[in-house]
């Protein structure tokens, strides 16, 4: 299929109570693991696009990062009969447009810093430009913190205000909010509870489909739980790196004379494609695309 809007998709799930996993790659074995485990598992899914995969793809140069991605995104879709979406993850003012006019089917634009009307004003612009030509948009009210290894304040996270999240939504016509709930980007181990009481307060304030960032520091239960009261899209990369690099550190440390890239880097495909075919089964989005 082509890159398919993911809209329809994340509002099905929202109906229902599941999830649509979007899932994080840096190379082009990780974008194809995760084609194919939408197919195999049928189910929607998302290809998702870090800043920082753009700037690794193109060798230092976002500009040339989001036009290999854009390109290779579309024929990892065209490659499987399920629904896949690309999407741009914490995209800034610039990279959300370029990647709209280069055809991901998905962005997200981080106002993180910014005033709260300076965000909004951005936002809605952006989302504008989104949606006239289909294309799905995501904003964060709060912050899931990025903090990259180094120490970090949990008590300190920027949580989603609820009266907050509603102001923007309404005054940007975002399609769906990331928010806040305790989450922390990149974290090993499923340590982390979500403040599911805030979450509920959020849904009280608002019905558009919710986003969880930092999904591989959360605990499963906190994750199940979250999803059936209204979490609809939940990323996951962390979990993956951790498998693909896991399966790759495997093959080189049994043959020290091993040379041939396509040895490991298949079982690094291998084993996310694994992963990612496990947390759709956990998200309830097998089977959907049938
Ligand atoms: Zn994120």
């Amino acid at each position: 299929m082509t890159l398919q809007n993911v809209l329809p998709w994340i509002q099905r799930a929202h109906q229902e109570g599941w999830a649509v996993g979007a899932f994080n790659a840096n190379t082009l074995e990780q974008v194809q693991a995760i084609v194919m485990a939408a197919q195999v598992e049928q189910a929607p899914a998302i290809i998702q696009i870090s800043h920082r995969a753009l700037t690794h793809v193109g060798s230092g140069n976002e500009v040339q990062g989001i036009k290999y991605i854009a390109a290779l995104g579309k024929i990892a879709a065209e490659s499987v009969a399920a629904p896949v979406a690309m999407h741009l993850d914490h995209g800034t003012e610039s990279e959300v447009v370029q990647a709209i006019v280069l055809g991901f089917t998905s962005v997200m634009f981080d106002g993180d810093g910014l005033p709260f009307e300076e965000n909004i004003s951005i936002t809605k612009r952006l989302c504008d430009m989104a949606h006239s030509v289909g294309v799905c948009m995501e904003a964060e009210v709060g912050e899931v913190p990025k903090p990259d290894g180094k120490e970090f304040d949990e008590s300190a996270i920027d949580m989603t205000d609820p009266d907050e999240a509603l102001q923007f939504a309404q005054a940007t016509g975002i399609d769906t909010l990331a928010v806040a709930l305790g989450s922390v980007h990149g974290l090993k181990s499923k340590t982390v509870s979500l403040d599911l009481e805030r979450l509920q307060a959020i849904r009280k304030q608002m019905s558009i489909p919710l986003v969880l960032h930092g999904s591989s520091g959360v605990s499963d239960a906190d994750i199940k739980q979250g999803v059936s009261m209204g979490l609809s899209k939940v990323n996951v990369a962390t979990q993956l790196a951790q498998a693909f690099t896991g399966a790759v550190r495997e093959v080189l440390n049994k043959d020290a004379s091993l040379v041939d890239p396509r040895k490991y880097m298949s079982a690094g495909r291998n084993a996310q494609m694994e992963i990612v075919r496990e947390r759709m089964r956990f998200f309830g989005s097998s089977g959907k695309a049938k």
